[in-house]
């Protein structure tokens, strides 16, 4: 565990009304790390990620480069630089690649400059986009529009990126290109939090893991210490 972390949350839980549905949970992500939350359904990934971004009730304390980040206040920790890719992907369908693009870069307002330099860099990623950019998003294959959610992020220029799940429904194939990619942002210096059903696929990017299991952590893996299938079973079913 990283001793000067970028996030960390002490005691984070978090409830939806009456029912809990995230036990209290210390979770750190050290600079330049990709921490995976691996987990079957229901387990509270998404939760997880929702509570640290203060979009549900919560307790405990989340802090974000060494001060605390808002709760119930998505601007202002989109502010911050922490931005999420959402489950499902959240782009406009029937608008372009490019102005999917852009939308992510609002905050920027009339910077055109900045803001054709995050484009360069999200083409550089993804070379498709450019290809694409007259496209409505919405024709586009699963893949490209996980790349394209992938790339809007980006245009925020975050300071630590949090994916729910980018492999959704997607074939092997596109899953690891787009882990690839994930991996090549990580190796670049951005933190990531990658939430994931496919374990083995988030094990080998990962540096650290956290399972868990009925809204509870169950463990935190070193991946390097995983071997073989049976030994991550034995985490799931323990
Ligand atoms: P999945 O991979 O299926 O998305 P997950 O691990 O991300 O699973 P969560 O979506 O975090 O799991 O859900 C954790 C628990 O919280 C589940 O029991 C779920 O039914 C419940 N839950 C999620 N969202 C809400 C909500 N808006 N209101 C009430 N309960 C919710």
């Amino acid at each position: 565990v990283p001793a000067d972390p970028v996030l960390a949350a002490r005691g984070l839980s978090a409830r939806y009304g009456e029912v809990q549905a995230l036990a209290p949970l210390d979770f750190v992500v050290g600079p330049g790390e990709l921490v995976a939350v691996l987990g079957p359904n229901g387990a509270g990934k998404s939760t997880l990620l929702r509570a640290i971004l203060g979009l549900v009730a919560t307790g405990g304390e989340v802090s974000f480069m060494g001060s605390s980040l808002p709760r119930r206040n998505p601007a202002a920790v989109a502010n911050r630089g922490v931005v999420l890719v959402p489950e499902g992907r959240g782009i406009f369908g029937p608008m372009t690649v490019a102005e999917n693009l852009e939308l992510g870069s609002w905050r920027l307002g009339r910077d055109a400059r900045e803001r054709q330099r995050r484009m360069g860099r999200v083409f550089e990623l993804f070379p498709r986009l450019k290809e694409r950019l007259g496209q409505a998003a919405g024709s586009m294959s699963g893949g490209e529009q996980q790349m394209l959610a992938i790339g809007r992020a980006l245009m925020a220029d975050p300071k630590i990126l949090l994916l729910d799940e980018p492999s959704l429904g997607l074939a092997p194939r596109v899953m690891e290109e787009i882990l690839e990619t994930l991996g090549v942002l990580n190796r670049a210096g951005l933190p990531v939090v990658l939430v994931e059903q496919r374990a083995p696929s988030a094990l080998k990017l990962a540096h650290r893991a956290y399972l868990l299991s009925l809204g509870r952590l169950a463990a935190v893996i070193d991946p390097r210490e995983v071997q073989s299938h049976d030994q991550l079973a034995q985490y799931y079913f323990a």
